[in-house]
């Protein structure tokens, strides 16, 4: 294999958007993956600060990055980094045809398929609350077989946050003779046919009209374009307002679609089943890292590398009783001593968890620290889900921390190393 200029080690949100960054700024990349990360079980939206300490919404999500606690990633990333990477990733999924919609200054609160809400900042088109907000009945989608999704839940629920409102449902029956419970992918699937589409379309329209916005699972076709969205909305006559819904998760999948389609046309060597487990060292700096699938090791050299294996979530840190590892570089991990402090009495309380904010010490330059602050690699960049001080569960800012670090990680490296 030849050398890259920059090897990224995982295939999530951080991993991909670094790559291409890097890829767009004329470096030579490779992505070593084991795996599709969270991207396929997460929201496929980009959450970047929705609640501080105490489970306090924050009004925006800029002022949420504004009042980051101390040693969050948002406070060596810098606020105008973070407004550097949201407009760099929407540049990049309108390019490639699948626009998302938002900003920083504005927070989206998205419906969730229990029907409460969810603060978040960037969303794709098919989920654009300000029709829900602008509507005077809410009309949720009933579909017969579709499971972890209860239509009458999120319409009693909904009921309850928009008193004002008129909150109804409409049952479609099963598009498909399946014999089993239909996953929201599944359905997804179907609904990239056009045939299905229609009959879909045909059931929503006895109730479309004035005033009229449907809220329906995230169902509306698998693919990183709007044509199956656009085709439904079309024939039904009203606006359709997707939410936000449990694994597998087709806006995710359609995220990674995006990030996997920039890739293919920029270039990138994007290598699956990479399960990266070593690294060869020479005067202080990484040269190459070392994957064994198979049971044949393979040697991949670069200039420089991005560090993005996803934490706990990924696989990139691991835990026992009596260690915490991260798997490549063995870096230092930053969490509480004894394994008894790792978590809040509470599974869901006001609180973050302490397991959450697991992770590794970086400087400003996004390189890996020891206890006293010393460069421990410097042509290694640590970024999204391994970096430690933020429980993005908590918070709401898991894709929001992966993007804007990444980009900061690619952007370092563009520019030799200066912030
Ligand atoms: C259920 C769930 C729902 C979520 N919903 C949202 C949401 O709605 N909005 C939001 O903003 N965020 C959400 N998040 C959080 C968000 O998904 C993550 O914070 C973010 O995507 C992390 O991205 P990452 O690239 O750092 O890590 P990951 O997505 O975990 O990717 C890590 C990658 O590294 C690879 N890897 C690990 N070890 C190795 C190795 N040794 N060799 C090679 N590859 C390796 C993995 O296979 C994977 O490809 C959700 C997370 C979960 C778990």
């Amino acid at each position: 294999m030849k050398k890259s200029d920059v090897v990224v080690i995982g295939g999530g949100l951080s991993g991909l958007f670094a790559a291409a960054v890097a890829a767009q700024n004329g470096k030579k990349v490779t992505v070593l993956s084991y795996g599709a990360g969270s991207l396929t079980i997460g929201g496929g939206i980009v959450d970047i600060m929705g609640y501080a300490d105490g489970n306090v919404p924050f009004a925006t999500p800029i002022e949420g990055v504004k009042n980051a606690p101390e040693g969050h990633p948002y406070t060596f990333i810098g606020e105008d980094t973070v407004k550097e990477a949201v407009e760099a990733f929407k540049k990049m999924a309108s390019a490639e045809g699948y626009a998302y919609q938002g900003s920083l200054d504005e927070m989206q609160w998205i419906p969730t398929a229990v029907g409460t809400l969810k603060p978040t900042a960037l969303v794709p088109r098919t989920m654009d609350v300000a029709k829900m907000e602008a509507a005077k009945k809410l009309v949720v989608v009933d579909l017969a077989g579709l499971k972890d999704f209860s239509a009458p839940m999120a319409a009693k629920n909904l009921g309850l946050l928009f008193p004002n409102k008129t909150i109804e449902t409409v049952k479609v029956p099963e598009l498909e003779k399946s014999g089993r419970d239909m996953t929201a992918f599944d359905t997804a699937r179907l609904l990239d046919r056009a045939d299905i589409r229609t009959m879909f379309a045909a059931a929503l329209k006895s109730k479309a009209g004035k005033d009229v916005c449907f809220i329906v699972p995230p169902i509306l076709g698998t693919h990183a374009s709007y044509v199956a969205f656009d085709d439904i909305t079309k024939q039904v006559g009203a606006p359709l307002v997707e939410c936000a819904a449990v694994a597998p998760s087709v806006t995710g999948i359609r995220l990674r679609e995006l990030m996997l389609s920039i890739l293919r046309k920029q270039g990138v060597v994007f290598i699956e089943k990479a399960n990266v487990c070593g690294n060869i060292v020479e005067n202080g700096k990484v040269v190459a890292v070392t994957t064994k699938d198979f049971g044949r090791q393979r040697t991949y050299r670069a200039d420089e590398f991005v560090l993005a294996s996803g934490g706990f979530y990924g696989a990139g840190i691991t835990a026992d009783q009596e260690n915490v590892k991260e798997v490549v570089f063995d870096l230092p991990i930053v969490a509480p001593a004894r394994v008894e402090d790792w978590t809040n009495a509470k599974m869901f309380s006001d609180a973050k968890q302490p397991f959450a904010m697991i992770g590794i010490a970086v400087n400003e330059q996004l390189q890996p620290v020891d206890a006293e602050g010393a460069v421990i690699y410097p042509n290694v960049r640590v970024v999204g889900r391994n970096l430690a001080g933020y429980d993005f569960c908590f918070e709401k800012s898991g894709n929001g921390v992966a993007l804007t670090s990444a980009y900061k990680a690619a952007s370092l490296i563009v520019k030799g190393g200066k912030a």
